[in-house]
């Protein structure tokens, strides 16, 4: 595990971008946020692929959000980089990575960090923290995503933590799979060395100022690998932050409750947690959020159809409120940048409702394509 001191080296940030899908505006508001908030500090920016669900991860969608931080001028400084021969393969972990990567923290990429999280796991388990649940629900599907607001559902009710070793046996025998969660009770005495079970995770949001949780408020007993084995969200995000020494975390609003899930891992982990900022998320004109279906505010949509980075970034800028004037017919897209790093704070993002308009993408796309 790495110990860092972010008082002594520059503030590390990170995107971290599931390769689920292409990147639509909403995606790229909250990794304009991100970048500008580190770039403002003079930090440096890592880029890691969250591609461990291999279900739902697929290569093409890797090399794409490549492509479009690219063309937003959003660069980083450690992470994956394009390959000499165009090809970006990784998200199943048999194959080879065929990749170059800059950074000394690196894998950078979630599939070919398995053994780091088994070995954190085995720690755990280890330490009599982890438990088989072989409760079938839907949900358990969903596991190894980001939990974005909406797809949380009910709190685990703890109903596999005092299974009898024979009853999980027949279980077993039975043919069922369990999946491995995190005994918050088990975790809370030992962080508390003693029988108190009390746990409230506390932490100064960059955006939304004090949180207050307890694990209750958070869905209890979390899973740490699915019943298929994949690993989780939880560890192998808390696993790579710790890792790559990032300090600030900064993103959308729907993974405010993962982050007590995550300070818990830290803690048990002995390791130094980042400050985290949660930005709110981009809606559409008809108040809905950002998400997959809208296909025309896609990055490579809005660019295929003539939209130029500098009036995107100057829409998301205005947005965020931190740009004073819209930018010159003849200032460089690092040009713009720079000047929206210098206004930018996080802190003024709070409550503010980021609404697009109808006719946004007909005005962004409204040159035509090159
Ligand atoms: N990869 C996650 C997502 O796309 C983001 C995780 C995070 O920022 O912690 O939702
Ligand atoms: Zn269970």
């Amino acid at each position: 595990m790495i110990l860092h001191a972010p008082s002594l080296s520059p503030p590390r940030g990170r995107f971290a971008p599931s390769p689920t899908g292409r990147l639509h505006l909403g995606n790229a508001f909250a990794f304009l946020a991100a970048w500008l908030s580190i770039r403002r500090q003079g930090g440096r920016m890592v880029l890691r692929i969250e591609d461990i669900d291999p279900d739902r991860s697929r290569p093409e969608f890797v090399r794409a959000a490549m492509e479009d931080l690219a063309w937003l001028g959003l660069d980083w400084d450690e992470g994956p980089l394009e390959h000499p021969d165009g090809e970006i393969r990784g998200p199943r972990a048999e194959q080879p990575a065929t990749f170059r990567e800059t950074g000394l923290f690196g894998p950078y990429i979630q599939s070919l960090r398995l053994k780091r999280y088994e070995e954190i796991l085995t720690g755990l388990r280890e330490r009599g923290l982890v438990y088989p649940c072989y409760c079938t629900r839907k949900e358990l599907r969903m596991l190894a995503s980001a939990p974005h607001i909406g797809d949380e559902g009910a709190p685990y009710p703890g109903t596999c933590r005092t299974l009898s070793d024979n009853r999980q046996k027949e279980l077993e025998q039975s043919g069922r799979r369990p999946c491995l969660r995190l005994n918050t009770e088990a975790a809370a005495r030992q962080l508390n060395g003693g029988a108190d079970t009390s746990l409230v995770l506390d932490f100064v949001d960059g955006v939304l100022g004090e949180q207050r949780f307890t694990m209750d408020d958070c869905g209890g007993d979390f899973a740490l690998r699915r019943s298929d084995g994949v690993f989780a969200y939880q560890l192998a995000v808390t696993a790579d932050d710790a890792d790559m020494g990032i300090t600030e975390v900064v993103r959308g609003d729907d993974l405010l409750l993962s982050t007590p899930r995550q300070l818990l891992l830290f803690r048990l982990l002995g390791a130094t947690p980042p400050r985290y900022a949660h930005v709110p998320l981009l809606h559409d004109a008809a108040g809905e959020r950002l998400a997959k279906r809208h296909k025309s505010l896609e990055i490579a949509a809005l660019r295929h159809a003539g939209a130029r980075p500098r009036e995107v970034l100057a829409r998301l800028g205005e947005l965020a409120g931190c740009l004073d004037r819209p930018p010159e017919p003849t200032e460089s897209r690092a040009a713009l940048l720079a000047r929206m790093a210098a206004g930018f704070s996080l802190g003024r993002l709070k409550g503010r409702v980021l609404k697009l308009e109808t006719d946004d993408a007909d005005t962004l796309t409204a040159a035509g394509p090159p």
